[in-house]
């Protein structure tokens, strides 16, 4: 994977100062090591009239892959060898988005101190990227740069040059054109760019997404003409999320017009290398995950069902927009540690009367139930004997009925990915079951249709473009309240 950034200059203004702009020196070849494999930086040409910088990332398919080789599990063995042979090593996507946030991650806040002028000023500059994988082709790759002040020659590479019947390939040889942008500009429109084209996929999706996209999009997407289509793609799809960053791009949008003054980014766009290489705990972003959705739905009166030991209902309690938070659960151990957690009998008053914790099985109706704006479902249906899902599917989805249900279950396809998890085993020893994505989406689908709600499924973790993420969420919405916001 492999990116150039020129510029040009003269003796007043030096074309090397680039090296200054970009925190390396254009006389050294200098390496960084990042989750995904090694990235070079090194310059092909440095004098006052033109100098280049190139950034060559070197992926480790082991390391991307992240998982325990071969050890006579791991699925068929051609499924397999796909995860090494593919173009993630040539094709400038999402990885080497991170890679340019994670060495150039001064430059791409405009933090310059040795030349801090420079940094602030527009400059001429010249981005090369001889391999972009580019869904929508060339004509997308112009509706993404043209409006933001790049003149763009994006030509399709050919499939192979020697079989020119064959076609174009998905890549094209990119390169981009502008007098009138700032370093650091250019920088993030390549940050945010480079995934929404590759498409494929964005690693560790999760909810500070959205802030890293906001981050890198100040000053240029809220006004672009291709906005919505970069937002959802940069997010892969993901519905709250997609909805969270376009309601907060509408009041950036707002902001801006009536207040013209430039803000500070004083938070790193550019930390993500060093995130990345140790991941969230996964019940961490199922949290954030959970959070999200119901944040979105606008609930305020929430239950936890199977609330366990409490660390969710916590999780809300600092969020003041939750008034009511109820955890439900049937062990009384379970819910005696979730009080200690949540010091319960020294919390405030305010505070106090704004959580509950009760005991009850999730398997028959319960009057206390019923009234919520929504219901969590973490990690709880794979407790249940199979005969006794109905069970709770009534009592949950007939019965209590809020307007918003999150269900969130392992993904049993993702099993083969956990190093220490032995070949055909479930994830913990009280999992009754656990089912694959298209499993679950069934069960999800019918359950939905049986009670009047609509349903999305959404990711949490990373998510395998083979065997899909570690856990699956699914977010259930009453028809009857769809159908009445739409009204
Ligand atoms: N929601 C928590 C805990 C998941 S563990 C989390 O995401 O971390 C599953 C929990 O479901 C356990 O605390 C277990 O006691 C509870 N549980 C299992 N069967 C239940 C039932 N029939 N009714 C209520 N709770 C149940």
């Amino acid at each position: 994977m492999f990116l150039t950034i020129s510029t040009s200059g003269d003796a007043a203004d030096p074309a090397t100062d680039l090296g200054y702009l970009l925190h390396k020196h254009p006389g050294k070849v200098q390496r960084f090591s990042t989750s995904y494999g090694t990235a070079h930086v090194f310059y092909p040409e440095a004098d006052d009239a033109r100098c280049t910088a190139a950034l060559l990332l070197e992926t480790d398919p082991a390391a991307l892959i992240r998982r325990a080789k071969g050890k006579g599990r791991g699925g068929a063995p051609d499924a397999a060898l796909a995860q090494y042979v593919n173009d993630r090593p040539y094709a400038a996507s999402s990885l080497l988005a991170v890679a340019l946030s994670g060495v150039f991650s001064s430059a791409i806040r405009g933090v310059c101190a040795a030349r801090p002028e420079r940094a602030a000023a527009p400059l001429p500059l010249r981005i090369e990227v001889p391999a972009l994988p580019a869904r929508g082709g060339a004509a997308l790759v112009r509706r993404l740069f043209e409006p933001l002040g790049w003149t763009v020659d994006a030509e399709p590479v050919p499939l192979d040059t020697e079989f020119p019947q064959w076609g174009d390939s998905r890549y094209v040889r990119l390169v981009l054109e502008s007098e009138t942008l700032t370093l650091a500009a250019a920088l993030r429109h390549l940050y945010v760019l480079l995934p929404v084209l590759d498409d494929a996929k964005h690693y560790w999706v999760s909810a500070d997404e959205v802030d890293k996209l906001l981050r890198a999009g100040e000053g240029w997407l809220p006004g672009h003409p291709e906005q919505q289509l970069i937002t959802s793609r940069y997010l892969s799809r993901r519905w709250s999320l997609t909805r969270q960053a376009r309601e907060a791009l509408e009041l950036v949008r707002l902001a801006e017009a009536d207040d013209s003054e430039v803000e500070e980014i004083d938070n790193a766009v550019g930390e993500e290398t060093e995130a990345e290489e140790k991941p969230t705990p996964l019940a961490v972003r199922r949290r954030e995950a959970i959070v999200t959705a119901l944040r979105a739905s606008g609930a305020a009166r929430v239950l936890d069902l199977g609330c366990g030991q409490g660390q969710l209902v916590q999780e809300l309690l600092k969020d003041a927009r939750f008034t009511e938070i109820v955890g439900v659960d049937v062990s009384v151990r379970a819910l005696t540690i979730a009080s200690r957690r949540l010091k319960l009998d020294r919390m405030g008053e305010r505070q106090a009367s704004r959580v509950r914790l009760v005991q009850g099985s999730l398997a028959y109706t319960d009057k206390r139930l019923k009234g919520y704006d929504a219901a969590v479902l973490s990690e709880v249906i794979e407790h249940l004997d199979l005969p006794r899902l109905p069970a709770l599917e009534y009592a949950v989805f007939g019965h209590a009925r809020p307007r918003t249900v999150v269900v969130t279950t392992p993904n049993v396809e993702y099993n083969v990915r956990w190093e220490t998890l032995p070949a055909g085993h479930v994830r913990h020893g009280d999992h009754r079951f656990e089912w694959t994505r298209a499993e679950f989406r069934d069960w999800a689908a019918t359950v939905a249709e049986r009670h009047g709600y609509d349903v999305e499924f959404a990711p949490v973790g990373p998510d395998d473009p083979e065997v899909g993420p570690p856990t699956q969420l699914a977010l259930f919405t009453r028809t009857t309240e769809k159908e009445a916001k739409a009204a």
